[in-house]
């Protein structure tokens, strides 16, 4: 089985309470792909400036992710500016810089196309739709989103909506998205217009998954997975791509989609997300085995068992 996902590869420039970094390898495809590499077969399709060099493709090298797809414009890449010092749950955006996203035509490589999942990761919602319509033969479509596109690119981001199995947000973009402040309440509005399958993420305290009700009868369902509490959150950045990577990558290496695959999807997008907030920018995950994975996914069990 692999992803294909498309989404920000970027460089961000990050402060949080652990310290400052310049232009780090950032991006929600980036996280995204790196984290959903320890499961299945990922392949990405954005767009990189002149900047972006061999040390930058090295990252994805290593994760044998096929880049294939990573196209190559003249003028600088996606760069991205926020900080976490108020609170390490949602980021402040200090500066966003388009660059070369801002002409993009995204092409999808001829290899790419017997994909059997989709991953939409937070970047323009017109974008996010070219791809989407472009891999009509997919069989499950996942996607993600943020404040930013929600503010200022609601009408297109409806559309996106329209086409999405599953949608992954945090809980501000959630009641944002819905006008209503109520979880449930925006999680039932949120499905209306067009998910089935909603995730919402809480931070540093776990996330939702929230199911519509079936056509056969079955009644709408809810799951929860914690977070696992940690002695240091060194960066936020990225914790929210990494847990829809082993969230999305744990569920296309499952042989059927049932609804355990669900839950354990949302512990392993749990995992995925606890290891990246570690260190800054991308460096745990460059770093992680697929046993610490196990072990960690086991500590989550072990938190929440009763018996
Ligand atoms: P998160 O997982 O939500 O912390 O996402 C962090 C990543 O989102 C950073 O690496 C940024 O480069 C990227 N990012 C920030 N703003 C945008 C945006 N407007 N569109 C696409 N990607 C973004």
């Amino acid at each position: 089985m692999s992803i294909t996902v498309v989404g920000s590869v970027a460089y961000d420039s990050i402060e949080t309470p652990a310290g400052r970094r310049e232009r780090c390898l950032g991006g929600a495809a980036t996280y995204f792909s790196l984290a959903a590499s320890f499961f299945t077969d990922v392949r990405v399709i954005a767009v990189v400036g002149e900047d972006f060099g061999p040390e930058q493709e090295s990252v994805f090298q290593a994760r044998n992710i096929d880049t294939q797809g990573i196209e190559r414009a003249p003028g600088k890449s996606f760069f991205w500016e926020g900080s976490y010092l108020e609170n390490l749950n949602e980021a402040k955006t200090h500066n966003t810089e388009l660059n070369v996203f801002a002409a993009f035509e995204p092409k999808i490589p001829v290899s790419y196309r017997d994909s059997e999942f989709l991953f939409l990761a937070n970047i323009d919602p017109v974008l996010q739709r070219r791809v989407r319509d472009a891999m009509p033969g997919v069989k499950l479509v996942a996607g993600d989103t943020m404040n930013y596109w929600i503010k200022d690119h609601r009408p297109a981001l409806l559309e996106v909506l329209k086409g999405l199995d599953i949608l992954l947000i945090n809980d501000t973009e959630a009641r944002m998205l819905a006008g209503n402040n109520n979880l449930v309440r925006a999680a039932r509005a949120v499905m209306a217009m067009g998910p089935q399958s909603l995730v919402i993420k809480h931070g540093e305290y776990g996330a939702s998954l929230f199911q519509s009700a079936t056509g056969n009868g079955a009644a709408s369902k809810t799951f929860k997975a914690p977070a696992l509490p940690l002695d240091e959150v060194v960066d936020p950045t990225g914790a929210g791509d990494s847990f829809a990577g082993g969230f999305f990558g744990y569920l296309a290496s499952q042989p059927e989609l049932t609804p355990g695959a669900f839950r354990r999807a949302m512990f392993y997008g749990s995992t995925m997300g606890s290891f990246a907030v570690e260190r800054f920018g991308t460096e745990r995950l460059q770093q992680l085995s697929r046993n610490e994975i196990e072990e960690r996914f086991n500590a989550f069990r072990e938190l929440t068992h009763l018996d």
